[in-house]
Parts: structure tokens; C-alpha cells; sequence
């Protein structure tokens, strides 16, 4: 091919279009090439073009250089190149041998995919980043803890995975809003990046939790003192829209090698420990342990024994009386569940728990709906009459999609007028989805079952919000009562409780009396309603009945 036909063939290219020597040196170039990369035709005439080629890349132009001679032809990724005095342009190169006037010579073909690159360059940023916080996500710090012990496997090192989940954050969300929530969760991200060295990895991985690997650390040690560093920032009060949020976390450590030789295992493992610090009372950090591995294998097992229980009828209703306060008269019970598992009591708040996490609360909750209907009418028929009974609801439970179903049928079968039955919510439940807990109660306001709010006082609900719920009775929650006689702080509060719940037209059941000098002090604010070991614990049916019987309870309607 004559030099005129080889400059004809550059100039017929849309893209980069040059002519390189044996040595790499341009010897002809199309004035295009010249626009693509922004040097005048001569510049690139003087140049070798690996020289034009940035650094990490020239390996791989001379590779493909090389291979194009061995073979005829050659062709690459996407090559990063200088684009006049400061830029770049990424070219995705074609090389082919040429036989021009008896010597060999290669030209090369270079499309810009500069766009394109910058393009899936930011996408794939965008696919492991978190919008709101800038840090990594999920997939971004499990690529990177993979990474990480790839590296370690070679060198006497540990790496730690922390996880991270804000204590009490949903409160937060919940009762100031959305965007101050976001907002809390920016500052703790930029806390956590500041208390870490720049080359340890700060992700957040969901709501209110986060994920940080620290490679390189020569002792278990090093990692306990970040944890420290790291539950001491983010206690310092955190000033946000005129408050002054004072926030805790709760971490569980997992070290690699020895608490887990996967990226699976280590996320799986400083999970468990991180549960481990919320049982163990919040703002702490818990190194994992064979320990915690065999306590999460007892709540599988329990899970499991969970559904068989059910079918074994392991579950049972004991029914505690409220009763008027002046006279102790019982005037209606609250239904409490009862797990008997191998001979052994499993304390309610645990399985209750167990059981919103995997879902059986509402087979569960329905079973505890329609027993209790059905007691209240069994009573009815023997002349046991009770004004009403509740029984507890909880959150995940009432806000399933099947809830006011359950309810319908369970008064509906029993043959029990519907206001008899009265559904025990706790304040977090209204304060959780507002909108869709209103329209819940709207439909079952409209069938006539009734609500009474538990564990008042330990939320954040606004009393004269509770207007528009069809509420009976407000329970005051029993850590008050505890200690209404010698904290002057609690007497204000269940004081303010009993004035304001007079104001909206409703009635106040004290929680967990058990002293005399509790019951008086109620009675004395004008507290109508009582429960508490005081006047009964909660029974069994057949017990509360022979007590009724033998004058032991005295009824009250
Ligand atoms: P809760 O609804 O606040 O129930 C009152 C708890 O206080 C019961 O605990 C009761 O036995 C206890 N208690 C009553 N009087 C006294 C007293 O004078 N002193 C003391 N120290 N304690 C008293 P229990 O039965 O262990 O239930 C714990 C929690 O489990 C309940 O708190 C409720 O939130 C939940 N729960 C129980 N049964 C059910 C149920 O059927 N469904 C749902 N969703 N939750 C339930
Ligand atoms: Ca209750
Ligand atoms: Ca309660």
C-alpha cells in the first residue's frame, strides 16, 4: 500500500486514526486524530504513542501493541489517553498490521468512548453509593470487607467489622419527622467518617444502621478502642431544628480471622453481636463470641418450637382483673398469653418478640382474639358477667392487612356484643404509620370495638391527638406506678395523666399497683381503675373463676 493510500485510509476514519512505526512512533496521523485528542497534527508526530497513553494503562496498550505484530491484529478495552494540556479521552483502540511499500506498519483505530465510560463510571458509583449520605451501601462494603481479606490472607493481620444501629431512631423519625431524620442520619454519617482513618470503609446499609470495616489492625485491642472512639462521638448532643438530639448506637464487632473467614460470615457474626449489645442495655459495643453463635441457634430452635407449639396447644390465656380502685371490685380482665415450653414459663416480652420478627404473631395474635371472645361468652353463659376484656395488640400486627377480619369473626363466633371487647395498643403503634392506624380504627370504630392505650407515657403521643381515636381507657404504664410514692417526678406525671384523660372524657387504668400506699395515692388523684398484683396476678380461667366463687375476687358489675 503506497503512503497516499495509508493517509487516505486515516482520513476516511471517524475516530482516532494514526500510523505507528515498529518502535511505537506516530508517522502519520489523520487532522480528526488530531481534534480527538487536542494536540496539533505535529505534536502527535513527534510523540510514541504510548506516551499518550496514561499511566495505569500503557501496560495494556503495550500488550495489545505487541500482540498486534505476533498476530496480525489486536484490539482493546478502553484505554485512558491525554487530551490536550490537562484533559483525558478514553478510546477504545483497534490495531492492524499494514504492509506499506514493503515495510510493515500498524495502524491504529481509536472510537471515544469517553461519554459512554463516564457514563457507566458514574452508574456503577451510583449502584454502590447511598443517596442520602454519600457513604457506600450494602453491596459497596460487602465488595470492599471481600477485597479486604484477600488481601489480609497473606499478611499476620485482622480486619473488624462493625455494625452499627442507632438506638431509639425510629422515635425520632417517627415524632420529628422524616426530614430531620434524614438530616440526624447525615451529621452521624460524617461523625463516623471522622473517627475512623481515611482508608477504613463507612457504609450505610439500611435505615439507621452502618457498616465499617477496619482492615490493617495488628490487635483486637485497636478495634475495641474505635468502638469507644465510636460510641463517645456520636453521644455528643447533635443540635437539629432548635433541639438538641442526644443520640446512642449499639455495635456488634466481628474480627476476622478468627470470628469468620467469610464476608458472610463476618457481616453475619457482628450482627449477632450487635444484637447482643441492644439486649445487653444499648449504647455499647459487643465483641463476638462463640457464645452469642449458640444463643442464636437457641432463638432459631425456639423459633421452630414456636410453630409447633402452636399446633400443640402450648399456648395459653391467663386472664388478669381490673378492678375499681376505691373497691377492688373486678369489673372487667385483660387477657395475657402464656408459653409453657418444655415445662419451663417462656417470659412473654421474649416470645411476643420472637414472634413479630418471624411473623407467627399473627397467628398468634388471631388465636388470642378468638379464645378470649370465647371465654368472655363462656363466662356470660355461667353468669360471670364482665363489663369488657382486652386483649393486646400488637403493632405489626394490628396494621396487617387482614386484622379487622380477624376481629370481625372472633366477636362474630363468640356471639359477644363487639364494644365488650377492647383492643390494648401501645402508643408507638398510633405513631408509626399514622394514616393507615387511622383508617384501621376508622373501620373497626364502625363495628364498635373499643381501644384502650398501653404503656401510657412511655411514647410520644400527644394526648389531644388521642381525641379522634374511639378510645375507652388510657393504661398508665406500670414503671410510673412503681414509683409514684417516693418520685415527686412520677406523681407530676400520672397526675397530669389523670387531669388531662378527665378533660378528654376517659378513663385510667394504673398499671402494676402493688402496694397500699400505691392504691392510695391513686385513689386520691381520682385514679377510678386499677390492675396489679395487689388485688391478682393474672390466672388461669378455671382459677379466676373458683377465686370469683369463693368471694376471694369480688365482681363488680
Ligand atoms: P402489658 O400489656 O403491659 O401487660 C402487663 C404486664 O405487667 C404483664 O406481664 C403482667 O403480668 C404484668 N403485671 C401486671 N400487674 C403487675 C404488677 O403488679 N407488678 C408487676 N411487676 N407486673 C405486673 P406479662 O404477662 O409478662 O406480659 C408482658 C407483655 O407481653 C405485656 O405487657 C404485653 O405487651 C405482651 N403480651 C402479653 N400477652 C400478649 C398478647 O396476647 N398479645 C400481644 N401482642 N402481646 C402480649
Ligand atoms: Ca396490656
Ligand atoms: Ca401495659
Amino acid at each position: 500500500m503506497s503512503t497516499f493510500a495509508v493517509s487516505a485510509l486515516l482520513e476516511a476514519s471517524a475516530g482516532l486514526a494514526v500510523q505507528v512505526n515498529e518502535q511505537g512512533h506516530i508517522v502519520a496521523a489523520s487532522l480528526k486524530s488530531a481534534d480527538v485528542l487536542e494536540y496539533s497534527r505535529d505534536s502527535l508526530l513527534q510523540c510514541r504513542l504510548a506516551d499518550l497513553v496514561t499511566g495505569q494503562d500503557q501496560d495494556h496498550f503495550l500488550r495489545a501493541f505487541h500482540l498486534a505484530w505476533e498476530h496480525g491484529s489486536a484490539s482493546t478495552q478502553p484505554l485512558q489517553f491525554s487530551k490536550g494540556l490537562t484533559g483525558s479521552a478514553w478510546l477504545e483502540l483497534r490495531l492492524v498490521v499494514l504492509n506499506t511499500e514493503g515495510a510493515a506498519s500498524l495502524v491504529v483505530y481509536g472510537q471515544d468512548v469517553t461519554a459512554w465510560k463516564q457514563n457507566t463510571d458514574e452508574l456503577s458509583r451510583e449502584i454502590l453509593r447511598d443517596p442520602l449520605t454519600g457513604l457506600g451501601n450494602r453491596l459497596m462494603v460487602r465488595e470492599e470487607l471481600q477485597l479486604a481479606i484477600e488481601r489480609t490472607q497473606s499478611q499476620n493481620t485482622h480486619i473488624a467489622v462493625a455494625i452499627l444501629d442507632l438506638d431509639g431512631f425510629k422515635k425520632i423519625n417517627d415524632s420529628l419527622g422524616h426530614d430531620i431524620g434524614d438530616e440526624l442520619l447525615r451529621q452521624i454519617s460524617k461523625r463516623l467518617k471522622a473517627a475512623v482513618r481515611e482508608h477504613d470503609i463507612v457504609s450505610r446499609v439500611g435505615g439507621d444502621e452502618f457498616v465499617i470495616v477496619l482492615p490493617n489492625l495488628s490487635t483486637e485491642k485497636e478495634a475495641r478502642s474505635v468502638a469507644t472512639r465510636i460510641l463517645t462521638t456520636i453521644q455528643q448532643p447533635i443540635p437539629l431544628a432548635g433541639h438538641q438530639l442526644q443520640m446512642s448506637t449499639s455495635i456488634g464487632l466481628a474480627l476476622y480471622p478468627q470470628h469468620g473467614s467469610s464476608e458472610a460470615d463476618l457481616m453475619k457474626n457482628a450482627d449477632a453481636a450487635m444484637y447482643r449489645a441492644k439486649e445487653q442495655g444499648k449504647n455499647a459495643y459487643c465483641v463476638y463470641n462463640s457464645e452469642i453463635g449458640i444463643q442464636k441457634e437457641h432463638a432459631l430452635a425456639m423459633e421452630l418450637s414456636m410453630f409447633q407449639a402452636i399446633r400443640n396447644g402450648e399456648f395459653d390465656l391467663h386472664y388478669q382483673p381490673i378492678c375499681r380502685a376505691m373497691t377492688r371490685e373486678v369489673i372487667a380482665v385483660e387477657s395475657l398469653m402464656r408459653w409453657t415450653h418444655d415445662e419451663q414459663d417462656v417470659p412473654p416480652a421474649e416470645f411476643i418478640r420472637l414472634a413479630e420478627e418471624n411473623g407467627l404473631i399473627h397467628l398468634l395474635g388471631g388465636w388470642a382474639l378468638r379464645t378470649a371472645a370465647m371465654q368472655l361468652s363462656q363466662w356470660d353463659s355461667v353468669g360471670l358477667r364482665l363489663d369488657y376484656l382486652t386483649v393486646n395488640v400488637s403493632p405489626v400486627q394490628f396494621l396487617h392487612p387482614g386484622f379487622p377480619a380477624t376481629v370481625y369473626k372472633a366477636v362474630q363466633d363468640s356471639g359477644i356484643e363487639p364494644h365488650r371487647l377492647v383492643l390494648e395498643i401501645t402508643e408507638g403503634a398510633l405513631i408509626r404509620d399514622p394514616k393507615k392506624t387511622e383508617a384501621v380504627f376508622e373501620e373497626l370504630k364502625a363495628f364498635g370495638v373499643k381501644f384502650a392505650i398501653d404503656d401510657f407515657g412511655t411514647g410520644y403521643s400527644n394526648l389531644r391527638n388521642l381525641k379522634r381515636f374511639p378510645l375507652t381507657s388510657l393504661k398508665v404504664d406500670r414503671s410510673f406506678v412503681s414509683e409514684v410514692c417516693e418520685s415527686s417526678n412520677d406523681q407530676a406525671i400520672v397526675s397530669l395523666i389523670l387531669l388531662l384523660a378527665k378533660e378528654l372524657g376517659l378513663t385510667i387504668v394504673a398499671e402494676g399497683v402493688e402496694t397500699e400506699a400505691q392504691l392510695s395515692f391513686l385513689v386520691e388523684r381520682g385514679c377510678t381503675y386499677i390492675q396489679g398484683w395487689l388485688v391478682s396476678r393474672a390466672l388461669p380461667p378455671h382459677v379466676l373463676e373458683e377465686r370469683i366463687h369463693s368471694g376471694k375476687l369480688k365482681l363488680g358489675s
